[in-house]
This record gives C-alpha cells, sequence and structure tokens, in this order.
C-alpha cells in the first residue's frame, strides 16, 4: 500500500509527498463523486505512482481537521509567544492551549525574543508551564533553534500567535523559502495579496530526519471552544491526577471544600487564576443566553465587562510574579465580575486595576 502526504493543493491537482519524492496527482472519479474532500495534510493512497499522473484511489481517516488554516492531520500546534515587545501574555496562551487541545492537537509553547528576557520571567514562565513542551528560542541570538527544529521533526506543524512575536522571523529562520505572506496577515495590511491561496507543507530537513510545517498561521480568532464548565478541567493536564479524589464528583476545583485539585496544585499561580476566569467565561457565556430580557441593558454590561476582561488581560501580562498577591485581591473583589449590576462596574475606575 503505498501511502503518501498531500502538501500542497493547485486547483484540482494534489502534489503529494511520498518518500523522498513528491507526485502531482488527480483523484480518482468515485472518490471525487463520493464528495470526500481532499484536503492539505489527508494522507492518501496513490495508483499508479509509476505512471506520469499518478491519482488518490483513498483518503485515511483524520486525526484532527482544521478549517484555520485547512489543514488535515496537524498533530502539533508551535504557540509562539515573545517574552517582551509585545509583552508575554499568559491569557492569551491559556486560551490557545485550551483551543489547541480542544482540537485534538498538542500545544507546544514557544518563547520567543529570548534575547530580551530576564531570569525572573524566565523562570516564572517554566514554572507556570512545566505541563507543556517549551521551549525558548531567539533568531538573533540563535538561541534554542536547533531544539526547535528538533521538535519539528515527524510532525505535521503549524504556528499559532499574536502578529509582531516573531512568527515570520522564525520561520524564515528554519527555510528562507517558506512565504508566511498569508491570507490572514494580509488582510489585515489591505493588500489582499494570496488572500485566495491554499496552504502549503513544507518539509523540513534536519540531518536524516524531516518534519512539516504549515506556512500558514492558525489559532487567531480568540473565542472560546464550545466547552462546558464541567469540560473545561479536563484541559488542564496538572489537574489530571487529582480530579478524581475531589469530595463532590461535579467540582469544578473553583472554591468548594474537599476539592483535591485546590490542594495540590498551585493556587497561586497565573495559570489557576487564568482557570478561574475561563471559567467565568464559559458560565457567563451561557447565561448570556438565557439573557433577552433588557437587551439595551445587557449590551452596555457586556460593553463593560470586556473593558475589564482586557484591563484583567492587562494585569495578567503586567502584574506578572512581583504583584500576584494584589491582582488575587483584585479578582476575588471582582469575583464573578458577570454577576455584578451595571452601575457597580461603572462605578469602577479602570485606571484601579492596572498597577
Ligand atoms: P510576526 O508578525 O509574528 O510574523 O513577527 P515578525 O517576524 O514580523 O517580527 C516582529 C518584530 O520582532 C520584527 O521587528 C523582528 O525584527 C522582531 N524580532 C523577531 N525575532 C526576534 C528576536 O529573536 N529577537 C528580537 N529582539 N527581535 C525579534
Ligand atoms: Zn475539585
Amino acid at each position: 500500500m503505498t501511502s503518501g502526504l498531500v502538501i500542497k493543493q493547485e486547483a484540482n491537482f494534489f502534489s503529494v509527498a511520498y518518500q523522498d519524492q513528491t507526485y502531482l496527482c488527480t483523484v480518482r472519479a468515485n472518490l471525487r463523486k463520493a464528495g470526500r474532500g481532499i484536503k492539505v495534510g489527508d494522507r492518501v493512497i496513490l495508483d499508479h505512482l509509476e505512471e506520469e499522473r499518478p491519482v488518490i484511489r483513498e483518503l485515511l481517516p483524520r486525526s484532527s481537521d482544521l478549517d484555520k488554516p485547512a489543514v488535515a492531520n496537524v498533530d502539533q500546534v508551535l504557540i509562539v509567544m515573545s517574552c517582551l515587545e509585545p509583552d508575554f501574555n499568559a491569557m492569551l496562551i491559556d486560551r490557545l492551549v485550551l483551543s489547541i487541545q480542544y482540537e485534538k492537537m498538542m500545544p507546544v509553547l514557544c518563547i520567543s525574543k529570548a534575547d530580551l528576557i530576564d531570569e525572573d520571567l524566565e523562570e516564572w514562565i517554566r514554572e507556570e508551564y512545566s505541563v507543556f513542551p517549551l521551549k525558548f528560542f531567539s533568531v538573533e541570538s540563535g538561541r534554542g533553534l536547533d531544539a526547535l527544529r528538533e521538535q519539528l521533526m515527524e510532525h505535521v506543524s503549524v504556528l499559532a500567535g499574536a502578529s509582531g512575536v516573531g512568527k515570520s522571523s522564525l520561520i524564515n529562520c528554519l527555510d528562507p523559502e517558506i512565504d508566511l505572506s498569508t491570507g490572514e496577515v494580509n488582510q489585515k495590511m489591505g493588500t489582499g495579496k494570496h488572500t485566495t491561496r491554499h496552504v502549503s507543507l513544507h518539509r523540513l530537513q534536519w540531518g536524516e530526519r524531516s518534519g512539516w510545517l504549515a506556512d500558514s498561521p492558525g489559532f487567531s480568532a480568540l473565542q472560546l471552544p464550545p466547552v462546558n464548565r464541567a469540560e473545561l478541567a479536563d484541559y488542564y493536564p496538572e489537574f489530571q491526577p487529582w480530579v478524581n479524589q475531589c469530595g463532590f464528583k461535579d467540582c469544578l476545583h473553583q472554591h468548594e471544600v474537599d476539592c483535591a485539585v485546590q490542594e495540590n496544585i498551585d493556587t497561586d499561580s497565573e495559570r489557576y487564576y487564568n482557570y478561574l476566569r475561563l471559567l467565568e467565561e464559559v458560565k457567563d457565556r451561557y447565561f448570556q443566553r438565557r439573557d433577552s430580557s433588557t437587551k439595551k441593558e445587557s449590551l452596555t454590561k457586556r460593553a463593560v465587562g470586556k473593558n475589564i476582561t482586557d484591563q484583567l488581560i492587562k494585569l495578567g501580562t503586567e502584574g506578572r510574579v512581583r504583584s500576584r498577591r494584589t491582582q488575587r485581591q483584585m479578582l476575588e473583589q471582582i469575583g464573578n465580575w458577570s454577576e455584578v449590576d451595571d452601575e457597580t462596574i461603572e462605578a469602577m475606575n479602570p485606571d484601579e486595576w492596572r498597577i
């Protein structure tokens, strides 16, 4: 059986990598008729390899299926987050990590611009994110680049991360042939270039080994995946040794008594605080759907609420270690901010939420 990897699509032709070669293939008629769309990243079975135009005979089941970018079988997502410029943002990481795990892929944290990092921050990040693969790198100093190449081997990977964190610089360093000028980026810049281009996978060679990297970043949307509040903890690997030992079967590990998670993890960590905030957000999303009586009121509330969320995200970033206690007090003060009435929210001076 000859199974290959679809790495590029152009009109009705697919480039399929098989061993060290790439074959331009068509799709067998009955597969097309069955409406089984083939996309980049698909593993397929080929016929007539020795002929001029090999044919994709069969599509193998997908282990993951991303829409943006449209790639199947991605197994890891490299979250690129700068330690500075723009500031490190733990909440953004936690949201991305959640979405990536939800899509059945592995998040790999890649902290960029490591030439700018200070020791305390590095140590803190190592403590907070020890449950995930974690790499520090700098294209300026060359630190960590080999370890990143190593991480990419034998995987199909996509990059994720806000603009300005150094994704293009990294790709350029890994393989200058790859052009990360994606639809998304160019739409923002208003050029519209490449917006219709399909994503492609690029082979990265490292000694005898190789891996595949998509030339379009994913996960720019920050919407939380549709998990309910009871499911949220499933996405926290650090909770897993304890979740079955909590006193209540439906424990949310929030403020319940006899909670083995709270007893065993570091409840002073940013990760845990972000968990509490995401839990509120998940609950809030649920209650918002119910809330149809006073539409205008609820709109104001959401707008003001968003403002506070933004401030809190800033707190999460700027506050870091130094101010964790203050931050905790503030978070506890507002607690379920969605349940605080509008007047109180409006009376709050956003500047007070900064440190
Ligand atoms: P992207 O928007 O994520 O693709 O980010 P870019 O690759 O365009 O980088 C944004 C800015 O960060 C550019 O000015 C780069 O020169 C800078 N940058 C990228 N990598 C590094 C690095 O390792 N160290 C430092 N100090 N700056 C970097
Ligand atoms: Zn619990």
